[in-house]
């Protein structure tokens, strides 16, 4: 018997969990937590559909929260096994596990302190010490292309998916008396042809069975170049009309990114050299430190460059762990750009600044990342006129600016060429896309060109025959 389960982003895009069982082995590819709106902390909570001490092992194919964002919770209710990732996802993934359990906490506390709002729950769905526990499990010591038996009867070798540092895709050949089948697990596909990461890999194999994510199966993006050059003319323009920027972040690789391409912009004389920058997030500040130390997982050209001085520290560039410094930022008028998480807008001190910075149109916001639906984030995209901010309907005055060349996930044509690049499959499993946009036009795509695919229900089992 060799069954797959998917018990979450199962038609939708976030919570990516598959679990694959054979008869000696019960392996479990990613374990995220759903993320979009407090209406899905009962999903959270919810029973894993399986039981986690009869996995042997956890392959994690990167440290996004919609990937590792539940593996305290699965130790805490039993796992024990291995959980298998490259070196840069092991310490990526303590970072975003102990960022989740710090804002599950303080959710928490103030659920007790003022009651209960939709949603919320006075008991934090892990805490930090349930987050270090579960790095206790990790082994980072995977290497990219190297064959390693992970389970009994299971054999992985992770490629890079070229998403965010130390990304996978994780081909499992799956061995049994009589049968043996191959299954490609995407991970999150990254968008080829960007600046610091490389580009995703083939599977050293033609694989049977492909599960892959959809996120952007719908559309394509903007070419990087034109996104490069969106994103410089937004920040001249907001600095000519005396404004501020403020630029939701991603923690990981993006934040990075950007700092790279304000660094060019000011080595091209696009903008000012002293150009007040501020990285406000102790996660992006600490993952920029991580992603310096992996030269390997570079691009070669941007990893040479490593080798002299840092090419993205910017002479105006000032970092604040401490939340005094934070604030401080708040009294800043105009002429500065401000990172901040979360990329969503859904927690973070993004939301402070967005709080002094939204009413005003000299400012803008420049939204350069992937906005799941019932995020703040999605409702400024969509043209929200006033949204609520700590208690306080705020106005959006400021200018909105969507760019999407930063993404780092592959587009339409980019997924449906890394597909080609597999080999003929006996089926594809689409995954990890809203059920409505996505996942089911790209099903179209499959459709016209032939290509078996199936789009599985939660937790529904599939026999891979
Ligand atoms: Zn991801």
């Amino acid at each position: 018997m060799m069954q797959l389960s998917c018990h979450g982003a199962a038609k939708q895009v976030t919570g990516s969990c598959h679990l694959l069982r054979t008869d000696s082995a019960s392996v479990l590819v990613d374990c995220g937590l759903f993320q979009g709106g407090r209406e899905l902390a009962e999903e959270n909570a919810a029973e894993f559909g399986f039981d986690p001490a009869g996995v042997d092992v956890l392959l994690l194919t990167h440290a996004h929260l919609d990937h590792c964002g539940r593996i305290p919770l699965l130790v805490k209710r039993g796992f024990k096994g291995r959980i298998v990732c490259t070196a840069a996802t092991r310490e990526l993934a303590r970072l975003v596990l102990a960022d989740a359990a710090g804002l599950q906490e303080e959710e928490a506390r103030r659920a007790q302190r003022h009651g209960r709002r939709h949603g919320e729950s006075e008991q934090p769905l892990y805490t930090l010490a349930d987050a270090f526990h579960a790095m206790d499990y990790f082994d980072g010591s995977v290497e990219y292309g190297l064959r390693l038996e992970v389970a009994p009867g299971v054999h992985a070798t992770f490629v890079d998916a070229g998403h965010i540092l130390g990304s996978a895709s994780i081909l499992l050949e799956l061995e049994q008396p009589g049968a043996s089948r191959t299954v490609f697990f995407s991970g999150d596909i990254g968008n080829p042809g960007r600046p610091l990461l490389r580009d995703p890999q083939r599977p050293p194999l033609h694989p049977d069975y492909v599960v892959m994510e959809t996120t952007y199966g719908d559309r394509d993006h903007r070419d990087w170049n034109a996104s490069y050059e969106e994103l410089v003319q937004a920040v001249s323009d907001t600095l000519a009309r005396g404004g501020n920027v403020i630029v939701p972040t991603f923690a990981l690789e993006r934040a990075q990114e950007l700092l790279y391409v304000l660094a060019r912009a000011i080595e091209q004389h696009r903008l000012p050299r002293h150009l007040p920058v501020f990285l406000d997030s102790p996660m992006a500040i600490s993952a920029t430190e991580i992603f310096l130390r992996y030269p390997a997982c570079l691009r070669p050209d941007f990893a040479a460059r490593l080798r002299g001085a840092d090419p993205l520290r910017l002479p105006g560039l000032r970092m604040s762990r401490e939340t005094s410094e934070s604030m401080a930022i708040n009294t800043i008028r105009g002429g500065a750009v401000i990172m901040a998480g979360s990329g969503m807008c859904s927690g973070g001190r993004v939301r402070h600044h967005l709080r002094h910075n939204l009413d005003n149109q000299s400012n803008s916001v420049v939204f350069v990342g992937f906005a799941a639906q019932g995020t703040l984030a999605r409702r400024i995209i969509d043209g929200a006129r006033k949204v609520r901010l700590f208690d306080e309907e705020v106005e959006v005055r400021a200018r909105i600016h969507t760019i999407n060349g930063f993404s780092a996930h592959a587009g339409r044509s980019e997924l449906l060429a890394w597909l080609k690049a597999c080999g003929p499959t006996r089926r594809v499993f689409l995954v990890h896309g809203d059920l409505d946009t996505g996942m089911r036009v790209f099903a179209q795509h499959l459709e016209q060109q032939g290509i078996a695919h199936q789009i599985p229900g939660d937790g529904e089992p599939i026999l891979l025959r």
